[in-house]
């Protein structure tokens, strides 16, 4: 059996939905499909889950909806009507709509959660009712069924008992079109997951049904080993491991999301990342190991957006209990890290920036040095991450020296260095302003110059 997911601009016109109806027929394993919200259908277009957002902004205002809620009713319309579908259902979509924007506003992100959700929940109604129009017998299946989730507000996640409630899904006679993106508490309140997270619904599926293979739809052909907005036409992957695609994930690779990874990964059910409008392509496996293409490196991220720490204190490597008592201090701001390396004296610690506001900073500043009687704190803001990726690369020799040796020919400043236990990562920190330029000498460093 295979659950597919098909991103948002794989579902954004009746065009891409009837190529998803045919990669659907082509393969009667493809048994459970998750789909996005209508996603772009051009370059400046807007997203149908965007439009909902700026919707229940706009209710919670108390501003004027109407016309709002109409360009996502629109949206629906127009897909609906080249389907050849009846119009019926644009006015129960209008109607559940009208609903969700007279919900309950006393929490502001549950409110956003529950509008934000019809555009997968819609979709996926509407494409179950193309389906069975053109003789493919298919229902819709709503999250309801057994997808659950914490309660907030900590950050989604499902649990344990849902894997067990939608193994059921399997015995289903029809295609299963399943809502990406939200499911709901045990008391019935509805959660979605981070942006792009119907990929985290698809892999929760696989791993529910344990599935042969979870097909993750999109609209490039594979996932390639560096950004190709900076680098020009990067070498695409075939194989890559969970590992791997973690850690490219994890910064700046947005075709999969990072955490999606994880219901899978258990399994060791095998990933296909593909092309919706060129299916034939092999696409990008994530596997759990995979076999040598002779480089040390798979791919190259980058990342914006991070901030440091620092903290020095003479003796640091002495006194038990700094590093906790450190991180307790960030823990208490609800903050989390992403690295710490370390000296003798000295620890900086690596934070996304859109967590830090200047008056936690000014605390965090404060009690480091009263309550730590550290010598020196600061933070610095404007960084990037650097992320080198590869299993090959924990047995390779002289690989760190050949990417320190790239960067120092861009004529830029390494902030910071750090290697991944594991050794499949080596991250270096630079300042944003550089990001491109030490990105693409990394690459022609370690996967040939780039043709133009
Ligand atoms: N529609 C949601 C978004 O735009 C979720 C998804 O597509 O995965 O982020």
């Amino acid at each position: 059996m295979i659950v597919c997911k098909f991103g948002g601009t794989s579902v954004a016109c009746a065009e891409q939905i009837k190529k998803v109806a045919n990669i659907v027929k082509s393969n009667p394993e493809r048994r459970i499909i998750v789909v996005s919200a209508p996603g772009k259908r051009f370059g400046d277009d807007i997203k149908v889950t965007d439009l909902l957002i700026d919707l229940a902004n706009a209710a919670l205002k108390d501003g004027d909806v109407e016309g709002k809620l109409q360009d996502v009713v629109n949206r629906y319309k127009d897909i609906a009507e080249n389907l050849g579908l009846d119009q019926s259902i644009s006015n129960i979509i209008a109607q559940d709509l009208r609903e969700r924007v007279e919900f309950d506003k006393t929490n502001i992100n549950l409110y956003v959660d529950n509008l934000k959700a019809s555009g997968e929940d819609n979709n996926a109604r509407l494409i179950a009712a193309y389906f069975n129009s053109i003789g493919l017998k298919a229902k819709y299946v709503s999250p309801l069924e057994g997808l659950l989730l914490n309660n907030p507000p900590e950050r989604t996640y499902a649990l344990p008992e849902t894997y067990e409630l939608l193994n059921k899904l399997k015995t289903y006679e029809e295609i299963i079109v399943f809502p990406g993106f939200f499911g709901y508490t045990k008391e019935g309140t509805l959660r979605t997951f981070d942006r792009g997270g119907s990929d985290i619904t698809g892999s929760i599926l696989a791993a529910a049904v344990k599935a042969d293979l979870y097909e993750n739809f999109t609209d490039v052909d594979c996932v390639f080993s560096a950004n190709p907005k900076v680098v020009k036409n990067p070498i695409g992957i075939e194989e890559i491991t969970y590992r791997e695609m973690r850690e490219l994930s994890y910064s700046g690779f947005s075709v999969f999301h990072d955490e999606a990874l994880m219901p899978v990964f258990k399994l060791g059910i095998p990933v296909n990342v593909k092309n919706t409008n060129n299916p034939t392509a092999p696409g990008t496996r994530i596997l759990p190991t995979r076999t040598s293409n002779g480089r040390p490196v798979t791919g190259i991220s980058a990342d914006s957006g991070f901030s440091t720490l620092y903290v020095s204190k003479y003796l640091m490597n002495r006194e038990i209990g700094f590093g906790r008592k450190l991180l307790h201090i960030i823990e208490e701001e609800h903050i989390s890290y992403d690295h710490t390396p370390s000296g003798v004296d000295d620890i900086s610690v690596i934070i996304r920036s859109n967590q830090i506001t200047p008056e936690a900073e000014e605390r965090i500043v404060k009690r480091i040095k009263e309550e730590l009687h550290a010598d020196d704190v600061y933070f610095r803001h404007g960084f990037s991450m650097i992320v080198i990726v590869g299993e090959g690369m924990r047995n390779n020799t002289g690989l760190a020296a050949r990417a320190a040796h790239a960067i120092s020919r861009t004529g830029s400043n390494i902030e910071m260095i750090n290697q991944g236990s594991s050794e499949v990562s080596l991250v270096f920190g630079v300042l944003s302003e550089v990001e491109n330029q030490v990105l693409t000498a990394l690459y022609e460093e370690f996967f040939a110059p780039i043709t133009v």
